[in-house]
């Protein structure tokens, strides 16, 4: 059979390309693939910000789809019919593996030439497309598949929280409404934390206030005090921050309480931010500062859980979707700075 798929070639070019598909591997699984979300790594390439992950990019890996046909050793753990998440390629026996973080292994890129010889990516803007079983995991039939493709930006957001020290006692702060901020909020509510979101875009906030969180602009210059009155007179546990600017960073040592507060941050920026602060600061304030990148395979697995049994809802975090042959506007309205995430519909639904 063949499969088509998109990939970028150069800045600004999006081709559409089309391959024989080898035979399934013993331990593979093809998948019909339904929907795939633009991520910031897919559109600011496309922008032209992030050309070092190379050319030709068969990129997309927010994706989730039908199992449609499975290997001899797959075994039970996946049927035909299943709805599946796709998680990136990993080996499963370097150290990083070992630990669980299947994003970081040492063997695997995960951008890298994995699946062909011809084009980096995983492929996630394909109708169709087969991987290794271990790449999945399983989603609720019930779930909307552009829904079912937050389990990976979702189970980033996991991994950084579940770094922290977190409960129902913990004031929240997080800086940044953006689709990546809004998941930060909900996973650090479900959890029991008072959550606030300082987002300075009116429309992204309202977004977050239909699901229930709280939110302050910042550009209301009494910002600082709105949040004490809203945390019992202090200020911040814990500052989460979700928008790659200095700006966010900076806030997030102003916005948090004096002694052993913590501080994840969870976005990159491009261009780099700057973080201006000394060590007798981070000495006196006894601050808990924590990196957040990737996932472990567990995240990827409660993710696809929180999202299948509706703990967490990510309908609104939908802008649009668009249909396969349509990725060009897709992609443009992706990088739009109002955005959330855009789904590209891979097959239609019968
Ligand atoms: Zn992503
Ligand atoms: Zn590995």
């Amino acid at each position: 059979m063949k499969f088509n798929f998109y990939a970028l070639t150069k800045k600004n070019k999006i081709e559409l390309f089309s391959r024989d598909m080898s035979a399934i591997e013993d331990d593979e699984i093809l998948v019909k693939q339904m929907a795939c979300n633009i991520c910031t790594t897919d559109y600011q390439q496309w922008q032209g910000k992030r050309e070092h992950q190379g050319y030709p990019m068969a990129g997309g890996h927010e994706c989730a789809g039908i199992v449609v046909a499975k290997g001899k050793n797959v075994g039970d753990s996946f049927g035909i019919g299943d709805h599946v998440a796709i998680v990136y390629d990993y080996c499963g026996v370097c150290e990083s593996c070992k630990k669980g973080y299947i994003t970081n292994c040492e063997n695997i890129d995960q951008f890298g030439k994995n699946y062909s010889s011809e084009f980096y990516g995983i492929f996630g803007f394909a109708d169709y497309f087969k991987r290794k079983a271990k790449s999945f995991v399983k989603l609720s039939k019930k779930l909307d598949f552009s829904e079912g493709a937050f389990v990976e930006p979702l189970s980033s957001v996991i991994a950084g929280i579940d770094k922290l020290t977190i409960n129902s006692e913990s004031n929240v702060i997080v800086i940044g409404s953006g689709t990546m901020g809004i998941l930060n909020a909900l996973y650090a509510k479900s959890l029991g934390a008072n959550v606030i979101i300082l987002g300075t875009n009116e429309k992204k906030n309202k977004v977050a206030n239909r699901l229930s969180l709280d939110t302050i602009n910042p550009k209301d210059c009494s910002y600082k005090d709105l949040i004490k009155e809203k945390f019992n007179k202090k200020l911040a546990d814990i500052a989460i921050v979700a928008a790659g600017s200095s700006s966010a960073n900076q806030q997030s040592l102003d916005l948090t309480k004096n002694y052993d507060a913590q501080i994840l941050f969870y976005a990159a920026g491009y261009p780099k931010p700057e973080l201006k602060v000394d060590s007798n600061m981070i000495h006196y304030r006894r601050l808990n500062m924590y990196g957040a990148y990737g996932s472990k395979l567990y995240d990827f697995n409660r993710a696809a859980d929180l999202l299948s049994n509706n703990s967490i809802n990510v309908k609104p975090l939908i802008e649009a979707k668009y249909k396969f042959s349509d990725i060009d506007d897709a992609f443009k309205k992706a990088a739009t700075k109002d955005s959330f995430r855009v789904s590209l519909i891979l097959n239609e639904e019968k």
